[in-house]
């Protein structure tokens, strides 16, 4: 079913705590936590509870938990204190640019100077 966890996904099992790691927030519908390899001084990923593949088909199906990402994603930089120098929230969507787990997921980057356009 639809949103459903995926046995085979990395995402899925740090929702449910089989795979560790360092949880920062954590609300009904959605998880933040520090990414493992950080490109940034702060750098968190917040995800669905529920599993899409991508930002825009979970976009499609659950709007509103969208909406609860997005919210999480300023809560976050803002629990940080990078929201006042500025943070991004990237949505990487599709291998060709650069997605490599296929569980919805927001990258919030801050805490040092970030480029525009990025790479
Ligand atoms: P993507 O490349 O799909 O946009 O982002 C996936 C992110 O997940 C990468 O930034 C990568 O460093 C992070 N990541 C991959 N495996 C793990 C893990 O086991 N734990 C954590 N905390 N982050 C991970
Ligand atoms: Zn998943």
């Amino acid at each position: 079913m639809a949103g459903e966890p995926q046995a085979d996904c990395l995402f899925c099992k740090i929702v449910s705590g089989e795979v560790p790691a360092t949880v920062v927030r954590e609300t009904d519908t959605t998880v933040a936590f520090r990414d493992i390899n950080p490109q940034a001084p702060t750098h968190i990923l917040v995800i669905p509870k529920v599993h899409y593949p991508d930002a825009a088909s979970l976009a499609m199906a659950e709007p509103q938990i969208t909406a609860d990402i997005l919210r999480e994603a300023g809560v976050v930089a803002a629990e940080e204190k990078i929201d006042g120098t500025g943070f991004r929230v990237v949505f990487n969507t599709g291998s060709g640019a650069g997605q490599t787990v296929f569980h919805a997921h927001a990258h919030v980057l801050g805490g040092r100077g970030l480029n525009w356009p990025p790479g």
